[in-house]
């Protein structure tokens, strides 16, 4: 038998079931047809954001950042690296707090950047601070 995972597509949102064997490969949307596995982070909104946190079965990832927030800027380049190195083990995803502070009040978030980790609606882990590609890469996979 084998292994079936909920996916939320990072284009359409609409939710996808796929086997996780497909995952390294070509596993394409039902909905829009564009690849599921991008390896890059999701921009979220508020209808997007509830989706992914609460439906995916892949760990999900989010920054929650902020466009005025300097040390946010500086590490946005090592988080799409470290999307790009763990693409078939978590979905990055970033949440502007600045544009979409509803989503991300639940959470509590005291300082930005935040990184939470998230898998069906369940929090994994969180991490305040920003931080090189290799050590998002590390933390990720402690909490996974
Ligand atoms: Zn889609």
């Amino acid at each position: 038998m084998t292994e079936k995972l909920h996916i939320v597509c990072p284009h359409c949102h609409t939710t996808n079931r796929i086997a996780a064997a497909q995952l390294g490969g070509e596993a394409h949307c039902g909905s829009c047809h564009q690849p599921l596995v991008t390896g890059r982070p999701v921009p979220l909104d508020d209808a997007s954001f509830v989706r992914h946190v609460g439906r995916s079965q892949l760990p999900v990832v989010v920054d929650f950042w902020a466009p005025w927030c300097g040390p946010c800027r500086m590490m946005a380049p090592a988080f799409e690296q470290a999307a790009g190195t763990l693409k078939t083990q978590a979905q990055f995803a970033k949440l502007d707090t600045q544009a979409h502070p509803q989503a991300a009040a639940p959470f509590h978030i005291r300082s930005i950047p935040t990184m939470v980790v998230f898998r069906e609606g369940r929090e994994l882990g969180r991490i305040s601070g920003a931080l090189p590609a290799s050590e998002i890469v590390r933390w990720v996979q402690s909490v996974i």
